[in-house]
């Protein structure tokens, strides 16, 4: 393709080249010639009228001179550098420049005809077969008493104008090479600005192809041309991101997938062989089953998260009372908070407050939120919900008093499989996973999250959905 594309353009530029050179050597010289001859034919018309008018006029009159004449007309014939002739209409020769006066000797021209010029007043031919190369003869007539006496003829010479046209017909020639010369800069303005940035791209894509995703390339134009590479660019490294982090997240999966496996075939093989004793065995298998949940959640948050994502995140919007889910969500921790001595603190604007979002979405940010918070939190602290309203907005805090999130991880919370170093010690089943979920279901619903934390004292999240348009009256 790109070869073809190149020699097509060459070929366009020597196909113009040689149609432009077949327009001009056909049509220039017939028209330059016919051109030239126009013009000498229209000065020697009016000499010709002139002679016809202040000379031949007078001979036919008898008022001058054959002689008289003649010597006017040689001059004149000399410097129009032609031949000058009167003639009678039946053809006889009255005076001819080129041969001295011989009244004796009648020449008649034959088969002369005036009338030759069809409607013009010159032609261009051999004069009555007079010469033998065509030459330009131009015809005055000589009237007197409303009759036409005779004709004053002009002949005059073609090789004059032949080498005034093939001069003109040269120009033009010269001409043209010049200026298909130039616009040969067409061509190198084609080949820097359109085929070498499309040759670029297309070995760019190639590499894409065979997923070379890294590869990069530079077009520096700011046309349509730069703007396409520059997508490309921008596509292929997109690509390239989406392929490494799609690395990140298998390796990640299989390495906490991999750890509590190892060790749960580690203490079925030593209860197996008798490592473990009998009687310890009730431990090491709670130990296990402990294992087996952090699986079962692991692999549940992983549906979650690829369900999110294929079904670019389908909600199933309603009306609802958030302070509902909320003391609903609160209730279903109270076993792990009694464990701790941690209470929950509803502080919620009003009785009731709908939102219009994914009720089973929400419940599952909730769930997240407050999990966190209390696995986060010391012994006998308070967490609080509180909620609030503005501008057609519910917003929904979850703060605790916890462990608090290091200043460099706050942004890398939301990423999928982070866990701070601060909070392994305290979170022995957790996945990583809970915020990343947290942030695409908000995210889903056009809305946003935000955490504020100080490590050592404590974090805050607080999210926002949009309030429904149902009162709360009407409930
Ligand atoms: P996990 O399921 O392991 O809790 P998350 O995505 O929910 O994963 O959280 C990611 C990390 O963010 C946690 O490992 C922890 O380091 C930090 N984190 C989240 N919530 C809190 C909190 N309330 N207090 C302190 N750290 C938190």
């Amino acid at each position: 393709m790109r070869k073809t594309l190149y020699l097509k353009f060459v070929l366009a530029y020597f196909i113009f080249g040689v149609f432009a050179f077949i327009t001009v050597a056909t049509f220039v010289p017939s028209m330059t010639r016919e051109q030239l001859v126009r013009e000498k034919a229209e000065n020697l018309y009016s000499e010709a009228e002139l002679i016809a008018e202040n000379y031949a006029s007078g001979l036919y009159t008898s008022e001058t001179s054959l002689e008289e004449v003649k010597t006017q007309l040689d001059a004149l014939a000399i410097y129009l550098d032609s031949v000058i002739r009167i003639i009678n209409p039946s053809g006889r020769l009255v005076l001819d420049t080129e041969t001295p006066i011989n009244v004796e000797d009648v020449v008649v021209i034959e088969n002369f005809d005036p009338t030759v010029t069809r409607g013009s007043y010159y032609t261009v031919d051999r004069f009555f077969d007079n010469y033998d190369t065509n030459v330009l003869s131009v015809f005055a007539p000589i009237a007197s008493n409303f009759k036409v006496k005779g004709y004053v003829v002009i002949i005059c010479d073609m090789a004059e104008i032949e080498a005034s046209c093939n001069n003109l017909v040269n120009i033009s020639y010269i001409t043209l090479v010049i200026l298909f010369l130039l616009s040969g800069i067409i061509l190198i303005f084609f080949t820097e600005m359109v085929y070498m940035p499309l040759r670029k791209i297309t070995y760019a894509t190639e590499q894409y192809a065979s997923g070379n995703m890294h590869y990069e390339f530079q077009v520096e134009s700011e046309d349509e041309i730069g703007y396409l590479a520059a997508c490309l660019n921008y596509m292929a490294s997109e690509i390239a991101r989406s392929e490494d982090d799609q690395k990140k997240f298998v390796a990640n999966v299989s390495h906490d997938f991999r750890s509590p496996l190892t060790s749960i075939r580690g203490y079925l093989e030593a209860m197996l062989d008798g490592t473990i004793p009998p009687e310890m065995r009730e431990k090491y298998l709670n130990i296990v089953l402990n294992e087996t949940e952090r699986l079962t959640k692991l692999t549940n948050s992983l549906l979650t998260l690829n369900n999110l994502n294929t079904r670019g995140m389908l909600l199933d919007k309603t009306d609802f009372d958030i302070h509902q889910v909320i003391r609903r969500i609160a209730a279903t921790f109270e076993g792990s908070c009694r464990q701790k001595s941690i209470s929950i603190e509803a502080i919620l604007c009003g009785d009731k407050m709908y939102v219009h979002a994914d009720m089973e979405k929400i419940q599952q940010v909730l769930y997240n939120l407050l999990d966190n918070a209390i696995k986060f939190s010391h012994h006998n602290s308070v967490i609080k919900i509180e909620t609030s309203e503005k501008k057609n907005k519910v917003f929904v805090s979850v703060k605790d008093t916890g462990i608090g999130i290091p200043k460099e991880d706050l942004k890398l919370i939301w990423d999928r499989f982070y866990k701070s170093d601060l909070s392994r010690g305290k979170d022995k089943k957790g996945t990583g996973l809970g915020l990343s979920i947290v942030k695409e279901i908000i995210n889903a619903h056009g809305e946003h999250i935000n955490v504020i934390s100080t490590e050592g004292e404590g974090s805050e999240f607080i999210f926002s959905l949009p309030q429904s348009d149902i009162d709360e009256e009407e409930d």
